[in-house]
């Protein structure tokens, strides 16, 4: 690519060389070009005729360079949206999946704006607290997690939203004590160990907030064996699993 490109050229060239190895090449490419350049992502559709400074080809090579290598793009940029929040994330927490967004959905509706005591167990980047405190302000949310670099990511997450979470160290229910909640929120870690998905796309994100054990279900039997104890009369624990694990 010569320097003097324009921003729709390089959205082009970045898509043409992310198709190998990238399902959504295109996208990728305008998202990157938005990081690159500082542009909101509707001006680089808006404006594909304008000129980037100079570097920022430098920069888009580099960072195509990097997804290529399958680096998920939300470690590139920084941040990923997920449901009503943006969360910054790093390669110590999992990138919040879309599929996640249904335990969100199927909480809110629980909930219905009540002033409930909710848990997010296990919280990463805080995505899923940090969504449910900002779809209903009037729930008191807590989330542990038992990486201190993660509780330090979605702390400085809360920060940035401004939303009023309350946050812990608790290897699942270990700092938990007595304390009963109406709503229990998890997304466990629950691949197989032996998945293959480990050597390939999964292969930059925090092992331990994936694998599961041999059947995946080591978490999960940990999270169910304490929920008891720690709900409120009514309450409900909602948890994500892998798409095979139900009859289990
Ligand atoms: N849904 C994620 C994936 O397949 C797994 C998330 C998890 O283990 N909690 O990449």
């Amino acid at each position: 690519m010569s320097e003097g490109a324009t921003v729709g050229e390089w959205v082009r060239w970045a898509s043409r060389r992310l198709e190998s190895s990238s399902p959504s090449a295109r996208l990728d490419a305008e998202l990157l070009l938005a990081f690159a350049t500082g542009l909101p992502r509707s001006s680089i559709l808006g404006f594909p005729e304008r000129r980037p400074g100079h570097r920022v080809g430098e920069r888009v090579c580099e960072l195509t360079r990097q997804r290529r290598a399958g680096v998920p793009l939300a470690y590139l940029t920084g941040e990923k949206s997920f449901y009503s929040v943006t969360v910054g994330v790093g390669p110590e927490v999992l990138v919040p999946r879309a599929e996640t967004e249904l335990l969100v959905d199927e909480a809110l509706s629980c909930l219905a704006g009540r002033r409930a005591a909710v848990l997010d167990l296990g919280t990463g980047s805080g995505a899923i607290a940090l969504a449910i405190k900002s779809e209903c302000p009037d729930a008191r949310v807590t989330a542990v997690d038992r990486s201190l670099a993660a509780l330090t990511r979605a702390e400085m997450n809360a920060r940035r939203l401004a939303l009023d979470v309350s946050f812990a160290a608790s290897d699942w229910w270990s700092a938990l004590g007595d304390y009963r909640f109406d709503l229990i929120l998890c997304n466990p870690p629950y691949v197989r160990s032996r998945d293959p998905h480990f050597e390939g796309p999964l292969r930059f994100e925090p092992r331990t907030a994936l694998d599961g054990g041999d059947d995946g279900l080591e978490a999960i039997r940990s999270v169910l064996a304490g929920a008891p104890r720690r709900l409120a009369a009514g309450g409900a624990l909602l948890l994500e699993h892998g798409y095979d694990q139900r009859p289990a």
